[in-house]
């Protein structure tokens, strides 16, 4: 096995200037050729971001393994191929969870524990220990937050002592910062990154590549400059450019010279195989015609919340040569039909995506009727799924005030109800149907041509379940249980073969998505959108 090399990438000046994004495109340059393995260090104290609000936070990432993150574990996913572990998600919630066991137990006798050595010995231990198990050719190592913030020093010390540990020839350290360019002044800005790049350098690490987020391409004049200033090369100082599609970041690294850095900082050879991707990239830009696809929800002021369904969405655009705008609608206030009309004029299908609790249910349910009714392309992921279940036990099956026991636990008709294993649980975190599942799909059924294979599994996030009790009602009327679970005890997946793509699914198909590879059950909808706007189906 080859020496672990280690890319360390902190972020400067302010957040939200896509570090997860320029640390997952700066290993897709590299993924071809060796095994990189992301690990994303968090400052907060939670133990990990399954508890926080997505409206605060972004959306929350599920893992094969069942773990929770945050939403740069998607990119990570999408532009490197890994299927990520838990493990490889510090927080200082978990740090400090394990630092207390291991006092307790007697790990430190004698000793007073201290900051360091003993919390950034551990972090590096994690780090070494990820690489040995993982047999990882490069650890691509983000530390959440921006230099300067007090609850991710720890994690910037460890990284600055990496190097004494493991040898400078096999650590960089990149640093995104930002690059105004001032209304009125016209002129790229540099002393944001000066400021931050002396941040990071009072802390012992000098950056071996800036990356300057910015409008746009940064001029030669501002790289002189931003070099001399951080004593970096020229050469070393890269333009993050502001643009409408991520994965263009690549391409735009590529042409940057980002790989001739690694190479020389890292004494690798480098050969990113940009190929399909560039071509996927093209097809996006060419797009002649866009489908609208309505995400009907409830945490719509924060895209962010809905992260990978966008990015799914636009893998299905990159395929199928077409453009895919999302477009967000409240269901909170949402009950009149006029109301549900005017809201998906020009949509071309619709999304219910998961969720919890009560606010804006009864406005997905009457989305989901208008839907089944006239035809209109939809994907109910999760809740959507169970909705569209409890709207069909309403309206066609005729069980009134049917429901799921989320909402109403006294309903007479309780078409959707909790797991009996989930009946005793009483800790918030970490404690639902988390992570992959495996489904048995029937022939035949569109989503088994979708898949094109009959064992498939997605990634799942939730509580409650279709009711057994209620299944041989609901296909008597027309549903279709395309997939079920190996003991055919929980149904996975719902069509209605009558319905040009009326389509449920209990997991979270936006989680698997890849750029390279869309998710199925997305590809059927943006397919049958496309169609539709082509031929126009009929209202009933
Ligand atoms: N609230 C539902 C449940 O817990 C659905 C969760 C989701 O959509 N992820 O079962």
């Amino acid at each position: 096995m080859p020496k672990t090399k280690f890319i360390i990438v902190t972020g400067g000046v302010l957040s939200g200037l896509g570090k997860g994004v320029a640390c997952a495109s700066i290993g897709n340059l590299l993924f071809s050729k060796y095994k990189v393995i992301p690990v994303k260090c968090d400052g907060y104290l939670n133990v990990d971001p399954g508890t926080m609000n997505p409206i605060e936070h972004g959306e929350v990432f599920v893992l094969e393994d069942g773990g929770e993150v945050d939403m740069d574990f998607g990119h990570y996913e999408r532009f490197l191929g890994v299927s990520c572990k838990f493990n490889w998600n510090l927080t200082m919630g978990k740090v400090f969870d394990v630092i207390r066991k291991k006092e307790r137990k007697g790990d430190f006798l004698g000793k007073t524990v201290q900051f360091i050595p003993h919390v950034t010995g551990l972090i590096k231990e994690w780090w070494f220990s990820i690489a040995k198990e993982e047999k990882a050719d490069i650890l691509l190592i983000e530390i959440g937050g921006t230099v300067g913030d007090l609850e991710n020093e720890l994690y910037i010390e460890a990284a600055r002592q990496l190097k004494r540990d493991v040898g400078i020839k096999n650590v960089m350290y990149a640093h995104l910062t930002y690059v105004p360019v001032p209304y009125g002044v016209h002129e790229q800005k540099s002393k944001p990154t000066q400021q931050s790049v002396n941040l990071l350098r009072e802390k012992g690490i000098v950056p071996n590549i800036i990356i300057g987020r910015c409008s746009e391409i940064l001029s030669d004049k501002i790289k002189e400059k931003i070099a001399i200033f951080c004593d970096v090369k020229k050469e070393a100082v890269i333009t993050g450019l502001d643009v409408d599609n991520v994965y263009k970041i690549p391409i735009i690294f590529e042409k940057e010279g980002v790989s001739k850095i690694l190479k020389n900082c890292l004494h690798i050879k480098v050969e990113p195989n940009l190929k399909k991707w560039s071509l996927l990239v093209k097809n996006m830009g060419y797009a002649k015609k866009t489908v609208r696809i309505a995400i009907c929800g409830k945490y719509t002021t924060l895209e962010d919340s809905y992260a990978s369904i966008i990015e799914a969405l636009n893998h299905c655009g990159a395929h199928l040569k077409c453009g895919v705008k999302a477009v967000f609608v409240e269901t909170t206030d949402m009950k009149n039909i006029r109301n549900i009309k005017s809201h998906l004029k020009d949509i071309d299908g619709v999304i219910v995506p998961g969720g919890f609790g009560g606010r804006g249910v009864e406005g997905k349910i009457e989305i989901i009727k208008y839907c089944r009714k006239n035809n209109i392309p939809f994907l109910g992921i999760c809740y959507g799924m169970q909705l569209a279940i409890v709207e069909f036990a309403r309206n066609v099956c005729g069980l009134k005030n049917a429901n799921t026991t989320e909402i109403n636990p006294k309903t007479k008709h309780p078409v959707i109800d909790i797991l009996p294993e989930q009946k005793k649980i009483s800790e918030m975190g970490g404690t639902m149907r988390l992570g992959t599942y495996p489904a048995i799909l029937k022939k035949d059924s569109k989503i088994f041509k979708l898949y094109g294979a009959i064992s498939v599994s997605e990634r799942h996030r939730h509580r409650y379940e279709v009711n057994p009790d209620y299944i041989a009602q609901l296909e008597k009327k027309g549903v279709v249980f395309s997939g079920m679970s190996p003991d055919r005890k929980l149904c996975e997946f719902m069509e209605l073969p009558s319905h040009p793509y009326f389509v449920g699914c209990q997991g979270h198909p936006e989680l698997k998505s890849g750029f390279l590879k869309p998710a199925p059950l997305f590809y059927g909808l943006v397919k049958t959108s496309l169609e539709r706007k082509k031929t126009g189906f009929s209202e009933i």
